[in-house]
């Protein structure tokens, strides 16, 4: 007997929203809508306690209301990211929208967060500005060079030397699908070896790949060559015959400035 997610009371067994109740149900759809739109659109005194109270009734199922939410969300975010310019203020509004609502990476699509939350930093990139980032990377695992020091850090990077794969496509489509098993299987025959997640550490002189406990390092001024891709980098060292490493970071557009914006600071 399945429930009714509008009103929490018996649908028979094969329904779980009863027909009286779809107007309902669509109206919470229409209005959460239309309260994200005002929310992030004015500067006027709409809150996120607005968009909470879209929930018509405690009997409606709090996991249909976020699926609602999220939905509009993600339209939002979708929109956002794909533009030229950089709406940091709506970036905060729209992650502070993912913390209330407890909307994590895997609820969605897991790069809409990480590019929002690199938008503030991307435009400090972009207006020339220097970026402040306080790395909690191990920085015992690593033996810097003279002069070298942090910038950047991301956490949970996934790199690959399959040259086979260099295609931009391959690469955002493979990455995207990293936590769905059935496809994981899917790729195995075509030999794809992903290794685990690692952590990626940009210093001014060179990145640093950490994995476990071993360190893979590339100074700028053996690379050859730097692509930006959707969700990441590929990095082509000079060293003949070498296969491009690719890193997703999740946001390939932060990525290139942010590796542009190291590699001038290498004054050596
Ligand atoms: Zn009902």
């Amino acid at each position: 007997m399945g429930k009714c997610i509008v009103c929490n009371k018996s649908a028979g067994p094969f329904y779980s929203l009863h027909k009286a109740c779809l107007p309902v149900y669509q109206n919470t759809q229409q209005s959460l809508k239309t309260k994200l739109s005002s929310y992030l659109d004015s500067d006027e005194e709409s809150s996120i306690a607005d968009l909470k109270a879209c929930r018509p009734s405690e009997g409606f199922s709090e996991y249909h209301f976020k699926q609602i939410c999220i939905k509009a969300w993600q339209e939002h975010a979708r929109h956002v990211v794909s533009q030229a310019s950089l709406n940091v203020p709506v970036a905060k509004k729209l992650l502070n929208i993912a913390n209330e609502f407890e909307i994590y990476k895997n609820e969605t699509e897991p790069y809409l967060i990480s590019r929002l939350m690199n938008f503030e930093y991307l435009q400090a990139l972009q207006n020339d500005q220097s970026i402040e980032f306080h790395s909690n990377f191990d920085m015992t695992a690593i033996e810097l060079n003279e002069g070298e020091y942090a910038i950047w850090q991301f956490d949970e990077i996934d790199k690959s030397e399959q040259h086979q794969y260099s295609q931009q496509k391959s690469w955002t489509l493979f990455s995207s699908l990293l936590d769905n098993l059935f496809m994981k299987s899917r790729y195995k025959p075509l030999d794809v070896k992903l290794e685990k997640s690692g952590k990626l550490l940009i210093t001014n002189q060179a990145l640093h790949y950490l994995l476990d406990n071993s360190v893979k390092e590339t100074k700028f001024s053996d690379i050859h060559s730097v692509t930006p891709m959707k969700h990441g980098i590929r990095i082509q060292a000079a060293i003949r015959n070498a296969t491009p490493d690719t890193y997703i970071t999740g946001d390939g557009r932060f990525t290139y400035a942010l590796l542009q914006y190291a590699q001038g600071k290498d004054s050596r």
